[in-house]
């Protein structure tokens, strides 16, 4: 199964949407002769489940097997793992882009995975993932109310963009020098001396 393509920016090319399910593709393979790319998922599915008599290529009918079915040419698993994504989790808040094939990687890691542990800060630091957190009873803090999800999703959230600003500044020292001229500037304009004529 192809990845969605909402999960990508702008238009994604038609070239590299698998026509079997519509994603983009996933582990592309190449169909001989005639060089049609699916997921490969897809294409093996396909090739198992034939809708009447031999199978052929969904788009020529060529008739295709298992043993004419290949990886697709090398530049394009490097095109599509360069790909930047969408967190799984933007509709909770989380604004971090990451290429195809750190996807799973940051999916463990974001901060708004509502499946990812949170520490409790109440007292008693045990970790849950934030649905449980909501139902905590603190041994240490008995008497606070659990943190609300909002509270959660927040904190969560604040810790993304904390994060992507850091490494941002990190990857470009450009940005920061204008950056800090922007606060001089900024600094120079806000003082009142600047405007007084006395
Ligand atoms: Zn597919
Ligand atoms: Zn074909
Ligand atoms: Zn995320
Ligand atoms: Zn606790």
């Amino acid at each position: 199964m192809g990845f969605d393509v909402s999960r990508f920016y702008g238009k994604v090319h038609d070239d590299i949407i698998c026509p079997i399910c519509f994603g983009v593709l996933e582990n592309p393979y190449e169909v001989e002769p005639c060089g049609h790319i699916f997921c490969e998922k897809c294409i093996r599915r396909w090739i198992e489940t034939p809708m009447f008599g031999p199978s052929t290529c969904p788009i020529d009918r060529n008739e295709i097997s298992h043993n004419k079915v290949r990886p697709a040419p090398k530049f394009l698993y490097s095109y599509l793992k360069q790909m930047p994504t969408k967190c799984e989790f933007a509709s909770e808040g989380c604004i971090v882009s990451v290429k195809l094939e750190d996807m799973a990687k940051h999916r463990a890691l974001c901060p708004l995975n509502p499946s990812k542990p949170v520490q409790c800060h109440r007292g008693c630091g045990i970790r849950l993932p934030p649905k449980l957190l909501l139902h905590h009873k603190c041994t240490v803090d008995p008497c606070q109310e659990a943190m609300v999800w909002n509270e959660i999703i927040e904190d969560a959230k604040l810790a993304v963009r904390r994060r992507s600003y850091e490494r941002y500044q990190r990857r470009s020292p450009l940005s920061v020098a204008v950056k800090s001229i922007w606060n001089v500037v900024n600094n120079w304009l806000a003082d009142p001396r600047v405007h007084s004529n006395e």
